[in-house]
């Protein structure tokens, strides 16, 4: 088995040969020594043995014929698993071939407007911000370096209520442009050395994201999510390791920075091997709900005007419900992130909180929308599911109630198409189902039309 898995890697030429001790890739440590068991090291390390046995006389050679030492007892270090390991990067000449992403591909901002339109309702604001933004980001990228002209990276920052669709926006974006994309969670990093994971974690997921390829990783976007969670943490007397200081340790991944990663896993151990990854390239993107920023923003904006003549009165942002839209880099300092982390995320913006006919609209209109896919699946049992306006409204309203967004919406679409999901498709006669106002309320049930009926009426 083991001989099995050991010939599959030898063939593999594909991927990285790594160091037995140290366990970072040829492309880091440059050529490495090849012993017999598929032992390879490093020069790094080999010099670091002969140093540790400096005056002994002995020879690393000699190891395998010592009598208490088997080489064949260690797991060479080829046999490490190819979720762990790192694809070597393509030669220049192949990369030429590959039809990669160039300038002339990437589309324009309104073009990638235009295509987020087709997923995403409303947020008009925040998909022009993010159409330009990553426009800008990736001609940087592809132009590499303009003269005495550098561009700067465009990093952002987006404010938005749960289920506006922040995630949604950037998994879009992700597609559109056919890039690794890795999503993680604020919550779970901590200060390196406590329990949770480091905040390298963020980029071992972008590998992972990009098969293991370093090159296509280092062009991928990362979305932080919760990242409101990671604000200073106010009268604590405690050190602050999952606030503050996870913001110190994202800065420098944030701004760009050769990192250590280590391969097909969260967290830096001895057994997993690390490779390196350049964040030049990477486009970060943090999202957060931010709750109870408004009153912030209300107490700026009333301090604002509330001297000279114009005077407004103090309760003028009460009635506001998009006052989120009017959120700047010193409301979000009040609120407890660094000036250093803001300054990495200079693109800011905010999302709109879903109203009743948006979340109408997010039933109706997406390429995917929840509703569409439930109508494909029965149509594929020959049975037409049809909605009337009242059954939209009334689902719509009934995820306002639950202040969790167009979120809200699966899980009420779920529960009602249970019954219908399990009845229909028992019953061949039925051809038609219109789901009702009355049937979403629980006051009524579904139409059923009979094929019989529905044949006589396209006849006559
Ligand atoms: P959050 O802002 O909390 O990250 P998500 O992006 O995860 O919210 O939104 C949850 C789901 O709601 C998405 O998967 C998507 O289907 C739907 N959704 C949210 N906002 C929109 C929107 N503006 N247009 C279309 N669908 C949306």
């Amino acid at each position: 088995m083991d001989n099995d898995n050991n010939k599959d890697n030898n063939k593999d030429d594909n991927y990285e040969k790594y160091c037995y001790l140290c366990r970072r890739p040829e492309s880091a440590v440059g050529k490495l020594i090849y012993m017999p068991n598929n032992i390879n090291i490093c020069q790094d390390c080999m010099q670091k043995t002969f140093d540790s046995f400096s005056g002994g006389g002995m020879q690393f050679m000699d190891l395998s014929n010592m009598p208490n030492l088997n080489m064949n007892q260690f797991t060479p270090v080829n046999d490490i698993p190819k979720s762990q390991k790192v694809k070597k990067k393509k030669e220049k000449e192949k990369k030429k071939e590959e039809p990669e992403m160039t300038l002339s591909s990437i589309p324009a901002p309104h073009e990638m407007k235009a295509k987020l339109d087709e997923y995403v309702i409303g947020q008009e604001y925040a998909k022009k911000v993010i159409s330009v933004a990553v426009y800008n980001h990736y001609k940087r990228v592809l132009t590499d370096s303009m003269d005495d002209i550098e561009i700067e990276k465009s990093n952002m920052l987006m404010v938005g209520p749960t289920g506006s669709g922040k995630t949604y926006l950037v998994k879009t974006i992700a597609r559109i442009l056919n890039v690794p994309l890795a999503i993680t969670d604020a919550t779970t990093l901590t200060e390196a050395g406590y329990i949770g994971d480091d905040v390298e974690s963020v980029l071992s997921k972008l590998l992972a994201a990009a098969d293991n390829d370093v090159e296509k990783a280092e062009r991928g976007i990362v979305f932080i999510d919760e990242i409101d969670k990671i604000a200073k943490k106010r009268n604590t007397n405690s050190r602050d390791v999952s606030g503050e200081a996870v913001q110190q340790g994202l800065l420098k991944i944030l701004e760009g920075a050769d990192v250590e990663v280590p391969v097909g896993s969260g967290s830096k151990n001895a057994m997993v091997p690390l490779t390196t990854i350049n964040t030049r390239n990477i486009l970060f993107i943090c999202g957060g709900a931010f709750p109870d920023i408004e009153d912030i923003i209300k107490a700026r904006l009333n301090k604002q005007s509330s001297i000279g003549f114009r005077a407004d009165l103090k309760d003028k942002y009460d009635k506001d419900n998009n006052i989120l839209l009017k959120v700047n880099v010193e409301d979000l300092r009040e609120f407890g992130m660094i000036p250093e982390f803001l300054g990495r995320l200079p693109v800011l913006y905010a999302l709109e909180s879903l109203d009743e006919d948006m979340l109408v609209k997010i039933l109706k209109e997406p390429k995917n929308a929840i509703l569409k896919q439930y109508q494909k699946l029965l149509s594929l049992d020959g049975v037409d599911l049809r909605f009337n306006d009242g059954a939209y409204h009334a689902i719509a309203k009934k995820a306002m109630e639950k202040k969790t967004g167009a979120r809200a919406l699966r899980a009420i679409i779920e529960d009602f198409m249970l019954d219908i999901m399990y009845q229909i498709p028992r019953d061949d006669n039925i051809g038609r189902v219109t789901i009702t106002k009355e049937y979403i309320e629980g006051t009524g049930g579904p139409i059923l039309e009979m094929r019989g009926v529905l044949a006589l009426e396209a006849d006559s």
